[in-house]
């Protein structure tokens, strides 16, 4: 859906006047938005950013640096799409906004171009990316990390201290395209595990859990050869249309019927949305749309399977919504149903499904505004001092291991695969 105003730099990606005029002011959505909580701002809510799109799309204003900062505060975490009475589209509003950004005057210009050539060149190119994290998985491995994590050394590396607080305890080997997974002893059916950029690099374990649930419930997962990136974080920072080119090689990479399952919020969000990103394409659009009709989050398919029971019975927990599970794909019951049929006691925290602030690279671009939403969730772990904090989205587990270092707390991050595979293991 291409918007017919002269008034955007790159009309054929501009938010679409259709989707703008959904919008009818209620303010229903401010409530439900992070940036509005922390800054009180109308400029910083949805309602606020959607009004200066339609503004630029009625020619009443230009796309200042002032409206570019607002949108790119924005943490494209749809909580306030999931509000909206109105049905406004407001992912694929912001996302089309953030393409035009490429296309103006730029406040950023010269960091935003370095982003876009680390999202093609180095994360959607798997060896690259492969050969960019073998230093961090050595910085994670080393047995210095623990001493310089006691001895505070770290503060004082700025950003790349804040990083490695972010880093998962243990990261074990990658799960790539082709990896061999657990077998279930009878094969009831078969699905494809997507694997991820960052995801499988960095959450390997991630996946070889979510093989062994599934061989579980009798269901092989295989990590097919041919699939790529998902775009998702392309498609945020308003890379469209590279974003399009990952979503069409991955309709030609993962071929049939099979379901494709995906652990990764954010993946599975873009991926149900291909039919959408792809609708113009003639050559594409209907396989889009098959395309998507086979993706599934692991809690949405794992919660079809038979009850596996658990001995996770003396836990707290406390499950943490990743935005693109409980907002863009409105999965907020499967994840809970499973883990209390693990047996565990089931800790709902304040915000619980408010954003954490990683939202993809958002972190690292708004440090400031991604640390005060982690603070809000350090706070919440402080009160109810769970034991293991689970959660389904990599960069959300990413966010929590700083959280929970913030709040001065031992508890555990899992992603909810991994807690499900350990609370069904046998005693040895
Ligand atoms: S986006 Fe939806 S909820 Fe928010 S102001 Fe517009 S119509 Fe109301
Ligand atoms: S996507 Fe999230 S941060 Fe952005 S306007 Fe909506 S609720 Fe606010």
């Amino acid at each position: 859906m291409a918007s017919d105003s002269k008034h955007w730099p790159k009309p054929a990606d501009a938010p679409a006047m259709e989707d703008l005029a959904k919008c009818v002011h209620c303010g229903l959505c401010v409530n439900a938005c992070p940036t509005y909580a922390i800054t009180g701002l109308e400029t910083e809510s949805p309602r606020g950013r959607i009004f200066m799109a339609r503004a630029i799309e009625e020619g009443e204003i230009p796309l200042t640096a002032a409206v570019q900062g607002h949108w790119e505060l924005c943490l494209q975490c749809r909580a306030c799409e999931a509000v909206c009475p109105s049905g406004v589209p407001y992912g694929r509003i912001m996302e089309h906004a953030r393409a035009q950004l490429d296309a103006s005057p730029p406040t950023g210009g010269g960091a935003r171009r370095m982003r876009k050539l680390f999202l093609r060149q180095v994360v959607a190119r798997p060896r690259v990316l492969a050969a960019a994290i073998a230093p961090v998985r050595m910085l994670a491995a080393t047995p210095l990390r623990p001493l310089a994590r006691r001895t505070g050394v770290l503060r004082w590396l700025g950003r790349i201290g804040a990083a490695e607080a972010q880093l998962p305890r243990h990261i074990g080997t990658p799960v790539r395209p082709g990896a061999a997974l657990a077998e279930p002893s009878t094969v009831g059916s078969t699905v494809v595990l997507f694997t991820g950029c960052v995801m499988g690099e960095l959450f390997g374990n991630a996946h070889r859990a979510t093989a062994r649930v599934l061989a579980r419930g009798g269901v092989r997962a295989v990590a097919t050869l041919g699939q790529a990136c998902c775009g998702a974080l392309h498609a945020h920072d308003g890379d469209i249309e590279f974003a399009r080119k990952l979503a069409r090689r991955n309709i030609d990479g993962i071929p049939g019927d099979d379901p494709i399952v995906v652990n990764s919020a954010g993946c599975g969000a873009a991926m149900k949305e291909y039919g959408d990103l792809l609708g113009n394409d003639p050559a594409y659009a209907a396989r889009a749309q098959a395309f998507a009709a086979r993706v599934q989050d692991f809690t949405e398919f794992a919660a079809n399977l038979p009850e596996m029971g658990g001995r996770a019975t003396l836990l707290r927990v406390t499950y943490q919504d990743p935005c693109h599970l409980a907002h863009a794909q409105r999965i907020r019951e499967q994840p809970r149903q499973l883990l209390r049929a693990a047996g565990c006691e089931l800790i709902e925290t304040a915000g619980g499904d408010m954003c954490c602030g990683a939202a993809g690279l958002y972190s690292l671009v708004q440090p400031e505004m991604s640390a005060q939403l982690r603070t809000k969730k350090a706070e919440q772990f402080r009160k109810h001092r769970p034991d293991v904090i689970v959660t389904a989205n990599p960069g959300c587990q990413m966010q929590y291991e700083a959280a929970v270092r913030e709040a001065g707390l031992e508890a555990r991050v899992m992603h909810i695969a991994e807690f499900l595979d350990e609370a069904a293991r046998p005693i040895a």
